[in-house]
């Protein structure tokens, strides 16, 4: 059995219990009763939370410039832990000093407030810590603090492709990605298949039968050819059709610029 908790990635103050992993989500559209801010998952594990209490023991520390050294301290402090105190531990710590005790929830702050400075800072936590842990803070914008959305628009250096990630719309800015996705939908193109074949011979035209050569999935109704094809295809093809002046449909209503 699985136990999921959803924590405000704002005041980090409370993990909440899913009761039922499948409802995650619904649990994600319920908001903080203090600041209004959705909801995110915090935990994942086969253990309910219970009273334990972890040491967190330093592994490694190397580089530790004044740079890094404040990145931590707003990563911590954003988490609404102790900075001054823990990085004084880690500061004067050895490896394998005690650098934090804590419970399920503190011990979920601090191993997320160093999450990225693993290059840098290693620690080790007893017992094992028996949950992943996620970011539920991905859903807020790092400069204005609202909520982001996901945003999947056409990407015009990838002809037939996506950029994908998580948006910001008040301060019009990706916070997460953005990524090159393929578009995966089977677009459905149709065209007058009648009038192409009784074009004279012409480069186009050899041009636009190679490329219907290669789409397996096609078949002719009436006057028109109906070609069934990826995103990358259709445009192929369309560009083609649009050079000899031809019209044609596309099911779905296609996202991607064709030029
Ligand atoms: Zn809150
Ligand atoms: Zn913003």
């Amino acid at each position: 059995m699985e136990y999921a908790y959803v924590i405000c990635p704002k005041c980090w103050d409370k993990l909440i219990k899913v009761d039922n992993i499948d409802n995650i989500d619904s649990y994600e559209q319920k908001r903080c009763s203090k600041c209004q801010t959705r909801f995110g998952l915090a935990l994942l594990g086969e253990k309910e939370i219970d009273n334990s209490i972890y040491k967190i023991t330093l592994r490694y520390k190397t580089a530790l410039d004044e740079e890094r050294v404040a990145n931590m301290r707003k990563a911590i402090q954003k988490l609404k832990l102790d900075a001054d105190a823990i990085l004084n531990s880690i500061h004067v710590g050895q490896q394998g000093s005690i650098i934090y005790e804590g419970d399920i929830i503190h011990t979920y702050l601090f191993k997320k407030a160093f999450t990225g400075s693993e290059l840098w800072i290693g620690f080790d936590i007893i017992p094992e810590f028996p949950y992943e842990i996620y970011e539920p803070d991905l859903s807020i914008c790092p400069e204005c603090g609202g909520e982001v959305v996901g945003r999947t628009e056409p990407y015009d250096d990838i002809k037939g492709w996506f950029l994908d990630g998580l948006f910001c719309e008040h301060c019009n800015k990706w916070t997460l990605g953005p990524t090159a996705k393929r578009d995966t939908t089977v677009y459905k193109l149709m065209f007058p298949y009648k009038k192409i074949k009784s074009m004279l011979d012409s480069s186009i035209k050899r041009g636009i039968m190679n490329r219907l050569k290669k789409v397996p999935n096609k078949r002719i109704q009436e006057e028109k050819m109906i070609v069934y094809t990826n995103s990358e295809r259709t445009i192929e093809i369309v560009q083609c059709l649009q050079s000899v002046g031809l019209t044609y449909d596309i099911e779905p209503s296609f996202p991607h610029k064709i030029e």
